[in-house]
């Protein structure tokens, strides 16, 4: 009988598609196989398998499957559901869940491009059709597969390439260039001649008199690969040469004298540097700690949520590990999520110390060879047990997901914007553990209204820790009034005399300053200061971003890039200023008032990179930098000793910023950064820069009310229909031509009126109506958040069909923000 399966493609396509399975490939397809299949003209693309059945579609032609890449499922039968929730609630396809679920070494495809690893050593001969293409990549070391399927002559030639990145000896080129670590490493053990002790005691003595250094070398290697012991490591060539400083004629000298002998080993790329016996117990629990700790424990028995309300530096994370450490002993696995920014080397060396190679890192920024790896590790019948990771890391496989930990719950990042899926992926990390019989903590200082309320109304359990560790004092707030300064013209640029004076005490006694300017919304331009001009970009709505240290302008939303004119194009003067507080304005300044002191900058400009990231954390932390300058980047949960000051340089950008949720924001964000001031021994002070000195927001934040702040806002949300007691969902038009769009656009508005009333806002232009060329226009919908899921989904895309299949509207675009922050 004729086989087929259903496919999900990674392509925004509302169902799967069916194709044909040749007999030679019907036997060992499974459903969560991965397979390769033409879609669209002499494309081809890696699909997943959904079901397989005898069911031979009726309304198309059905086209052949070319291959089968797996003989064991990769995504398990509970992924499929979990997809199929996110593409259900979030409004899209789960064509689009499967692009951002997957690595992109597991879904390759004809514009995929593949990059040839410079490490690689073939250790066999390689079959003749991959050979083929290595060559092809090594004249050119970057081309996309259909490039190679074309150049090569070869049919069907994605397995080949998914054979030779399997070896590693390709891999799947991403935006940024990455060091590729090699698979293989050079190690060095004893001869089986020098493993015999007494032949060992006349290498001694033999090198003590002629060759010291040898002798110190073999020491170092006794050391280090405890082979005296009887619990023998293994030791690579370059660890042994470092840590001893030997030169590599000393250590050719004990080849050649049949003490050594080298080998090359595999290595896993994620080898946990930590061996297991130096494994840490977890530091014991305050006593405040343990009763936080005991109160989650008996919570998780009836609620499946807890939301832990901990003021920062209360010892969050030491609880978080207890748990964690207790779900292991269950033999359940764990979940641990953090904002991206957050997810630092620091965090990783905790649990590192007390988890050892049980835990597993899955970051976007790792190379992607690093994420298929944990992948398949996730499938193996000895995966681990604890992963921390970012968003995307509740897609990997789990089979005993018993914990969900959300960190720093109140992030708005844990939302994707663009592309979808966009999910949010605390709402999404609660729905997977429920998925599994798993429980979720999610925990915070500054929990999310959705999170307060969901606790007030009694469906998350709560439980408070209020008490920092060691009692180290929370900061005290000094709020400045700079209208009145800027007025008397007493401001040094973006200084109050009152921060200018404690900048400079901190400085003087050794200590650290924060400075926090706010960007968002209020990105520094250059403006004609005759005529007002301001560059704008050609794409987009917006005015270009200036980069002082470039000397370029650039484009926030589309990445158009120019120089900085020289002269105005607009009255042809020359005077060009740049405008607008952005950190980088802020650095200049300190530079001028504090030529001494040494100044770091961390905002997305200089942290592009995971290592430019760390360095600069590193450098604040050890002392090697006095005064660091950022956006909300400095807020995330980093652990610094030092610091004394922070400085608020401007909180009215934050208050006025035009969203619903700007006043929740910007009490969070400010407690956040006043939660870096003063952590160990002295108390901090933050000093609060505002033009609105009697803004009630001003208040809570000088007395930490959190509380006051969530309940005044809740109050204003449901007298206006805002979350969490109602749902939005954003809809977006886009278009080439600005006409076609509007009519688009009040056309799918009045269909939506037809079926929720008075529910539908809009259409309106958004802050920025125009990216990449295509125009925008929003209409929001307003749902009670009791509204079941699957009936507002289908009224909208009844709707959406209906306008979109009107021939005036063709080349629109429409999509969908559900619960959009
Ligand atoms: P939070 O996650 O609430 O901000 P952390 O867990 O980072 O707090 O704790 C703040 C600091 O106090 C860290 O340096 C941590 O190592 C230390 N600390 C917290 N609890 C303990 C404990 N029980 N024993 C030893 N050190 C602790
Ligand atoms: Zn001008
Ligand atoms: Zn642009």
């Amino acid at each position: 009988m004729e086989k087929f399966v259903d496919v999900i493609l990674p392509l925004p396509l509302a169902a799967c598609f069916t194709y044909a399975l040749p007999a030679l490939l019907a036997d060992g397809v499974e459903e969560g196989c991965r397979v390769v299949v033409p879609f669209g003209r002499k494309k081809y693309y890696t699909g997943i398998v959904r079901c397989v059945h005898a069911l031979k579609p009726a309304a198309y032609e059905v086209k052949e499957v070319l291959t089968v890449l797996d003989a064991h499922p990769i995504l398990l039968p509970s992924q499929f559901k979990f997809w199929e929730w996110l593409a259900g609630y979030y409004l899209c396809t789960t064509g689009d869940v499967y692009k951002a679920a997957l690595p992109s070494g597991l879904k390759l495809e004809s514009e995929t491009v593949v990059a040839l690893n410079p490490d690689y050593e073939a250790e066999e001969r390689l079959p003749e059709r991959e050979a083929k293409l290595l060559d092809l990549l090594s004249a050119e070391t970057e081309q996309t597969v259909t490039r190679l399927e074309k150049d090569s002559g070869l049919k069907n030639v994605l397995p080949v390439v998914n054979a030779l990145l399997e070896r590693g000896a390709i891999f799947v080129k991403e935006e940024l260039k990455r060091v590729y670590k090699p698979k293989t490493e050079t190690r060095v053990r004893l001869t089986p001649d020098a493993r015999n002790e007494h032949r060992l005691h006349i290498f001694f003595d033999d090198l003590q008199r002629r060759a010291p250094k040898q002798l110190d070398l073999l020491m170092k290697y006794l050391e280090l690969s405890g082979c005296l012991g009887g619990d023998e490591r293994p030791v690579s060539k370059r660890d042994l040469l470092q840590r001893t400083g030997a030169s590599a004629a000393v250590f050719n000298g004990l080849v050649e004298r049949g003490v050594f002998e080298v080998y090359r080993a595999e290595v896993g790329r994620l080898d946990a540097r930590q061996p297991a016996s130096a494994l840490e117990p977890p530091h014991p629990l305050s006593v405040p700690q343990q009763r936080a700790h005991d109160e989650i424990a008996s919570a998780f028995r009836t609620k499946n949520v807890c939301l832990l309300y901990g003021v920062t530096s209360s010892g969050k994370t030491e609880i978080y590990i207890h748990l964690i450490q207790e779900a292991l002993e269950q033999g359940r696995q764990v979940l641990y999520l953090l904002p991206e920014i957050a997810l630092t080397a620091q965090i990783t060396e905790r649990l590192r110390r007390v988890f050892g190679d049980r835990l597993g890192v899955y970051h976007s920024k790792f190379p992607d060879a690093e994420r298929v790896e944990i992948w398949q590790r996730q499938l193996s019948d000895r995966p681990y047990e604890v992963i921390l990771g970012v968003r995307s890391s509740v897609f990997l496989p789990f089979r005993r997901l018993g914990l969900v930990i959300v960190d720093e719950e109140h992030e708005t990042t844990y939302k994707q914007q663009d592309p979808a899926p966009r999910y949010h992926a605390r709402n999404a990390a609660i729905v997977l553990a429920s998925m599994h019989g798993a429980k979720t903590l999610l925990g915070t200082a500054t929990p999310s209204l959705e999170s307060w309320h969901n606790a007030e109304t009694g469906k998350y359990a709560r439980v408070d820790l209020q008490e920092r560790h060691r009692a180290v004092c929370l900061p005290e707030i000094i709020p400045v009034d700079i209208r009145e300064l800027i007025r008397k013209k007493r401001m040094n640029g973006s200084f109050s005399p009152l921060l200018l004076q404690h900048v400079r005490q901190a400085l003087e006694r050794k200590e650290q300053v924060i400075l926090f300017q706010n960007r968002r919304g209020f990105a520094p331009m250059v403006e004609c200061h005759t005529c007002g001009w301001v560059p704008k970009c050609k794409n987009c709505d917006v005015s270009l971003t200036y980069h002082k240290g470039l000397g370029l302008l650039t484009c926030h939303y589309c990445g158009y890039t120019e120089p900085v004119p020289r002269r105005c194009p607009a009255c042809e003067g020359t005077d060009l200023r740049p405008h607008g507080l952005g950190t980088e304005k802020v650095e200049d300044e300190v530079r001028t008032l504090f030529p001494e002191a040494r100044v770091a900058r961390m905002d997305l400009d200089t942290t592009r990179t995971r290592a430019a990231y760390e360095r600069i954390i590193d450098d604040f932390q050890e002392g090697r930098t006095d005064v660091l300058i950022g956006t909300q980047m400095v807020s995330k949960g980093l652990d610094f000793d030092r610091v004394s000051v922070v400085g608020i340089l401007n909180a009215d950008t934050l208050m006025n910023y035009p969203d619903f949720r700007a006043y929740e924001r910007a009490f969070q964000l400010m407690a956040q950064v006043a939660g870096r001031a003063g952590r160990r021994d002295t108390r901090g002070r933050v000093i609060l820069q505002t033009k609105s000195i009697d803004h009630p927001l001003v208040a809570q934040v000088m007395a930490n009310d959190y509380e006051g702040m969530a309940a005044g806002q809740l109050a204003e949300r449901q007298a206006f229909h805002y979350p969490p007691f109602y749902r939005l969902v954003y809809v977006f038009l886009k278009h080439r031509r600005e006409d076609v769009l509007e009519q688009m656009a009040q056309e799918m508005a009045a269909r939506l009126r037809a079926v929720f009333a008075q529910r539908v806002l809009g259409p309106d232009k958004p802050p920025v109506a125009r990216i990449q060329m295509l125009f925008i226009r929003k209409i929001v919908l307003k749902v009670e958040t009791q509204a079941p899921v699957a009936r507002v989904r289908s009224l909208l895309t009844d709707v959406q069909r209906a306008v979109q299949e009107d021939t005036r509207f063709k080349g629109g675009i429409v999509y969908y923000d559900v619960d959009p922050v």
